[in-house]
């Protein structure tokens, strides 16, 4: 099994790899720069190449490694210079990775604020394609969404629709998160339920386009678009539904990303104990 969490940046980049190894994570993920900001500062060399000595002396497999988007962009948006904004956002991430050697992105379809799917699909694939004309061979991610209202892609046929109108092929993938698909409404409660909308999963999308899985639990019932995150088997998908997602990946070797909440009940060291408890 390679699981483990979102880790922090602060201080430096290369930290990610100390918090990653302190947590006994087989994989991890970042955000290269403050999510909260559209602008960053360029990684220096040295604090790459730190990061990459690190990482290649430790026994994380470097394609367990994934960077996710910062929050603001929105590249599903209709608004021009929103859009051009978010573009380039997405555009030095894929830079940033190549730089770091990180071989994933993730990144949110965001919402058509109102003027339509079609409209939102377009502006999501016109931006993407920018994005894979960067010259590296990082894959970028698309991750589903909870079905927030005016938000694309929480629906596996739109979701796989999207991902076909994107070339070339090769720079493209998904990340499933359980949280999202549950919250819009595909059950994950049992064994049974994460069996049949895996299926549905591989006929809209495709099992080989699965690289990265977000493992979290909802706070939100099953439909209730509800994007918040619960420990692992302490929300309303449950430890029934979540280990059995948790052995599907694992029989597929698909690295398992938390990105669960710290709070009293439970730390990142708490959670991934679960996993490998459910494993
Ligand atoms: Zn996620
Ligand atoms: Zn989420």
């Amino acid at each position: 099994m390679r699981v483990g969490v979102h880790v922090s940046i602060s201080g430096s980049i290369s930290a990610a790899v100390d918090n990653a190894i302190e947590r006994d994570c087989s994989a991890f993920q970042i955000f290269t720069r403050s999510p909260r900001m559209w602008t960053a500062k360029d990684i220096p060399e040295k604090d790459a190449k730190e990061f990459k000595e690190k990482l290649a002396s430790s026994k994380i497999d470097v394609d367990a490694t994934v960077v996710h988007m910062p929050y603001l962009p929105n590249l599903a948006s209709p608004n021009a210079a929103t859009h051009a904004k978010s573009v380039q956002v997405l555009v030095k991430e894929v830079e940033r990775c190549g730089k770091l050697g990180i071989p994933y992105l993730v990144a949110h379809l965001g919402s058509h604020m109102g003027e339509g799917e079609q409209k939102g699909i377009k502006q999501l694939a016109d931006a993407f394609t920018k994005a894979a004309s960067v010259k590296n061979d990082v894959t970028i991610l698309l991750e589903n969404t909870a079905g927030q209202k005016n938000s694309v892609g929480s629906d596996f046929d739109q979701w796989g629709e999207i991902l076909s109108q994107i070339k070339p092929k090769n720079r493209f993938g998904v990340c499933f998160d359980t949280c999202h698909a549950f919250a819009y409404g595909y059950d994950l409660r049992t064994e049974k339920d994460v069996a049949e909308t895996f299926k549905k999963f591989d006929t809209s999308v495709g099992f080989d386009n699965l690289k990265i899985l977000h493992l979290n639990d909802s706070k939100g019932e099953l439909g209730s678009n509800l994007d918040r995150h619960e420990h692992i088997g302490l929300g309303k998908i449950g430890e029934k539904g979540m280990a059995a997602v948790i052995k599907l990946a694992n029989k597929r070797n698909i690295p398992i990303i938390l990105e669960t909440p710290i709070d009293n009940t439970r730390d990142d060291f708490g959670n991934l104990k679960k996993v490998k408890e459910l494993a």
